[in-house]
């Protein structure tokens, strides 16, 4: 008997403990889920509720009036918008707390999971602390929730739908939920990001703490160059007219811890 439960725990069988939240660390129903949301005591990683708000889900309104105005919002736009979140808060969260091993944004509608970030730290100590400082922050004027997440595995937390459209650049993959999906859409960073972020980190981390100061800042400087021949590459004509309008616009949606 024990064994049998100890195999369907967390799992659709099981009806005690709520599957979407062992699994997704957000369920819809929330405080009113009739199922256990088993709060994990100790986790590597850290929910932090709604904390990236999309410029084109909040261009949105009830009587279709951003429909006209959403071709003002280029994808390119959202993207750079996007990298530059991303960047910004694994960095604070990565020289605060400790090492990340991964950081995911969720891409759903859903109340439960809009702007959802799930940052997975490599020691349960740091995402402690993380979460117990967390919640004394603003972010972009708004206080900041957070949590200890019983999310480890991302994989088993993905809509299969989403992922096989992203990896297949195809439309007709999409998940027929779309972003109401209960499963995570998660958002993906550029390459160029993914490799900076995720790439030089086993050299950076045998570093001394006193040394990988110095040593982010020479990546914060190598990253701020990386933005600006993008840009160049693609707005050359706009760009000493938009360089000084990017950073405002940026401070000013970004937001900053
Ligand atoms: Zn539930
Ligand atoms: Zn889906």
């Amino acid at each position: 008997m024990a064994e049998y439960l100890a195999s369907i725990f967390g799992t659709e069988k099981d009806k005690v403990n709520c599957s979407f939240y062992f699994k997704i660390g957000a369920c819809r129903h929330g405080d009113r889920c009739s199922r256990i949301h088993n709060k994990p005591t100790f986790s590597q990683t850290v929910l932090i509720q709604n904390l990236y708000h999309n410029p084109q889900n909040s261009a949105q309104s009830a009587d279709g009036s951003h429909l006209l105005t959403t071709t003002t919002v280029g994808e390119e736009e959202i993207q750079e918008h996007f990298d530059n979140f991303f960047e910004d808060v694994f960095i604070e969260l990565e020289d605060k707390y400790g090492e990340i091993e991964e950081m995911n944004v969720c891409d759903n509608l859903g109340d439960h999971l809009v702007g959802n970030v799930y940052v997975k730290f490599r020691r349960e100590e740091d995402a402690e602390k993380a979460v117990a400082d967390l919640n004394n922050r603003w972010f972009a004027g708004r206080p900041v929730y957070a949590e200890l997440s019983p999310v480890t595995d991302f994989r088993e937390a993905c809509c299969r739908q989403y992922e096989m459209g992203l990896s297949n650049m195809s439309q007709n993959w999409e998940c027929t939920r779309s972003g109401f999906c209960n499963f995570m859409h998660l958002k993906p960073i550029s390459r160029e990001l993914r490799r900076e972020l995720y790439g030089r980190r086993r050299k950076r981390m045998s570093r001394s703490r006193s040394r990988s100061r110095s040593y982010d800042r020479n990546r914060r400087s190598r990253s701020r160059e990386r933005k600006r021949r993008s840009r160049s590459r693609e707005r050359r004509d706009r760009r000493s007219r938009s360089r000084e309008k990017d950073r405002k616009d940026r401070e000013e949606r970004v937001g900053r811890f």
